[in-house]
């Protein structure tokens, strides 16, 4: 019987700087991993892409002991992959290296899955083991917020990580907190990147904002914050008004569509992720990855049961 693989393909282009703006070239990198329908991944797998694009004719790797291969180096152009190892069928897919897409790597983690609730300086160990081949990879590490419980030890950790001289982090500020805006400034002073969002998790009126309009008017007094004085700030929300309202800031300001970006969650409210994309702002999509998918899912439900509604009108609300 021929049993089934899968394969996670990556496609990545970006700008190789080599000195001057002269000596610009764009190379892509074809990567990923090979499973079975287990989920088990798959070592020795022949992977072998072909393009019209290769001059030295297709190239040929083996999936490594975790079932990942990887061709790098490779022009602009449309490449057909085909994956197989005996005993299982065939697998082919066309994938395409772009140019113009550059792509920065950037990750989002939560500090209470790392140590955060034993204590701060097992936080701060397990960080530095991720932000050291993270900086040499160059990707970009986002601290997500969680609740108010862990604000300020978030916040200190990310002071730490940023005094041991990790510049590869940003943070998440909730402007439905009392305590945002003045940690807004102090992240605008360290210079820090700052996504702003709304906030997920009940807080109560002692720390927090109980109504939309209240949460609402601090988002767009704190987003003001960051487009006059902050770095690269990403704007995180599917509100339509306030999404409005920052285009039209930041345009007033004249900041360049390239010098902030919007954020949006995986799947929700795509119609207005491609309009804007189309329009030339940068928007990234927040995906959530890996096996224990589950738990994940289930502790987002019990921080808002209202995600359950949210997910159904956005999926109604789209416009195509
Ligand atoms: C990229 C990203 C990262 C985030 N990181 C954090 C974080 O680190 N900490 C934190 O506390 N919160 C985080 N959030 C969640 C955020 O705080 C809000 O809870 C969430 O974005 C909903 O608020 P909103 O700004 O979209 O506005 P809302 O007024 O709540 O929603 C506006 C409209 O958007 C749609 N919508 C909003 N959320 C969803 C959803 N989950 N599913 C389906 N439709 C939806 C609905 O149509 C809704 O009517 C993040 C959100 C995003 C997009």
């Amino acid at each position: 019987m021929t049993r089934r693989m899968s394969a996670i393909v990556i496609t990545l282009a970006w700008l190789f700087l080599t000195g001057s703006a002269s000596a610009q070239t764009v190379t892509g990198t074809i990567l990923g991993t090979v499973t079975d329908e287990s989920r088990a991944v798959l070592p020795g797998v022949t992977a072998t892409i072909t393009s019209p694009a290769l001059p030295g004719g297709p190239q040929t790797v083996a999936t490594a002991a975790n079932g990942t291969y990887r061709f790098a180096g490779l022009a602009p152009g449309t490449y057909t992959l085909t994956l197989s190892i005996e005993g299982f069928g065939t697998y082919s897919e066309e994938l395409r290296v772009v140019t113009g897409a550059t792509v920065e790597r950037n990750v989002s983690l939560k500090l209470s899955q790392l140590g955060l609730v034993i204590d701060r300086a097992t936080c701060v160990d397990n960080m530095r083991r991720i932000l050291e081949p993270a900086r040499q990879h160059e990707f970009f590490v986002r601290i997500d917020m969680e609740s108010s419980a862990y604000t300020e030890v978030t916040l200190e950790v990310v002071e730490t990580l940023w005094n041991l001289e990790y510049r590869n982090i940003g943070v998440v500020l909730q402007s439905c907190l009392y305590r945002t805006e003045r940690d807004l400034r102090k992240m605008n002073e360290m210079g820090a990147r700052v996504r702003l969002v709304k906030g997920a998790y009940r807080e109560p009126a002692s720390v927090a904002y109980q109504q939309k309009e209240d949460v609402d008017a601090a988002y767009l007094r704190q987003m003001r914050l960051l487009i006059d004085h902050g770095t690269y700030p990403a704007f995180a929300t599917h509100d339509v008004a306030l999404l409005d309202q920052i285009k039209s800031y930041a345009a007033e300001r004249e900041l360049a569509r390239d010098k902030y970006e919007f954020q949006m969650l995986y799947g929700i409210r795509r119609d207005l992720q491609a309009s804007y994309v189309a329009d030339g702002y940068r928007m990234r999509v927040y995906v959530p990855f890996g096996r224990e998918w589950y738990p994940y899912f289930m502790r987002r439900l019990g921080e808002r049961p209202a995600n359950v509604w949210f997910v159904i009108r956005a999926i109604l609300g789209e416009k195509r």
